[in-house]
């Protein structure tokens, strides 16, 4: 029982740790400015954040959980 808890963690590990190497090597360096990131603004609080960081709900973009689970 133990032994396939450990087997099973070991194999969860190698996953993430295959994925990160995967995603490395997607970006590139040369091409990770900020300057080219997209940037959203929240519905509720009007604050900008990167596109990738924020909650998209209903087609809407939101900074917080918080704000996304809130009428605009
Ligand atoms: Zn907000």
């Amino acid at each position: 029982m133990l032994g396939k808890i450990l087997l099973l963690g070991l194999a969860f590990w190698l996953i993430l740790s295959l994925l990160k190497q995967y995603r490395r090597s997607i970006d590139a360096p040369e091409s990770s400015q900020p300057a080219n990131q997209d940037m959203v603004r929240c519905a509720v609080c009007s604050v900008h954040l990167p596109k990738a960081e924020s909650i998209q709900h209903l087609g809407l973009y939101y900074c917080c959980i918080e704000h996304s689970q809130r009428q605009p």
